[in-house]
């Protein structure tokens, strides 16, 4: 292997510590603790991990952490007053809308319910189009995470051909704005997109977001690329692997990201930032 690994978990430990400091110095001036209120509607196994792991995350740094646990046959009503309780409390600063929801509730009607200034996911169609128009301020958590990433390698961004592999709302869009920002000339690839590899292979720089082991092959790397694999797919072993050929994207890249333990831990990171900076807009 050639490529150095993008140590996600230690930078993300790192951004949580930095994190822990600033509260304790808001506690100690006085001020009560950043609050993060997580909305979790029904049963989904994988939503319980997350919702999980981003309450024991604000536990650690000082913040608290509001639970609202409800059954899977909520109604839109129901949840919609609820945001708008929320979005009221002058003590809650971020709202978090576990997805994906129950079919029968409409996610993007109650995504674009939660006030702006408490939009700790950066999925609201406001601070989308901040980003768009290079004025973010509440950034979507992956994208952001993954931006840290890339300014740990010391690489100069500017001017790179970077390709994002995938169009999601809540990754390869905002990844793909994130990156226009700092200075790459992005392209978009998607599941309509013709001759993938082509554009992999003269990208200096490649997230990829798509949810498929193995789609970019490793092959396919210009050397001396960096690789971002975003993907999370379990074996049937139940190993967590990418979407990309880690073995041989190795031997090619400069800089890689790691399954698990690149990306992942900064999403949970990046949270965590957003809440802070909402609660700090507040004062
Ligand atoms: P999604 O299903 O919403 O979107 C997938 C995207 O991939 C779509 O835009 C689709 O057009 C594109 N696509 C499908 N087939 C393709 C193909 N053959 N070639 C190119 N593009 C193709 O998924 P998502 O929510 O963006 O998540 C993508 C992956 O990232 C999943 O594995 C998810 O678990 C993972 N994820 C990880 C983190 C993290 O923190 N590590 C965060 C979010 C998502």
């Amino acid at each position: 292997m050639t490529a150095q690994l993008i140590d996600g978990k230690a930078i993300a430990a790192s951004v949580r510590q930095d994190i822990a400091n600033a509260v304790s110095n808001h506690r100690a001036a006085g001020r009560r603790a950043p609050s993060l209120a997580v909305i979790l509607v029904g049963n989904d196994p994988a939503s319980e991990v997350y919702v999980a792991h981003k309450r024991t995350d604000c536990e650690q740094v000082g913040f608290t952490s509001i639970a609202h646990d409800l059954p899977a046959n909520t109604s839109q009503q129901d949840l919609t007053a609820l945001i708008d309780q929320l979005n009221a409390d002058d003590s809650v600063d971020g709202i978090l809308l576990q997805l994906p929801l129950p079919a029968h509730l409409n996610a993007s009607l109650l995504l674009e319910r939660i006030n702006p200034d408490k939009d700790v996911d950066g999925f609201h169609p406001y601070n989308l189009g901040r980003l768009a128009q290079r004025m973010p301020v509440l950034r979507p958590c992956t994208p952001k995470g993954i931006i840290t990433l890339l300014h740990s390698t010391g690489v100069d961004l500017h001017g790179l051909d970077a390709v994002v592999v995938g169009a999601s709302n809540i990754v390869g869009r905002p990844m793909a704005l994130e990156l226009l920002l700092a200075g790459c000339t992005t392209t978009v690839t998607h599941r309509f997109t013709k001759n993938l590899e082509d554009h992999v292979r003269r990208a200096d720089l490649v997230v990829v977001a798509v949810g498929i082991p193995n789609l970019v092959k490793g092959e396919w790397i210009k050397p001396g690329a960096i690789v971002i694999d975003v993907g999370i797919n379990r074996t049937a072993e139940g190993k967590l692997i990418g979407d990309v050929g880690f073995a041989a994207a190795a031997e090619r890249a400069a800089w890689i990201t790691p399954v698990p333990g690149g990306v992942g831990p900064m999403t949970r990171a990046g949270l965590l930032e957003n809440t802070l900076q909402a609660y700090e807009n507040t004062l």
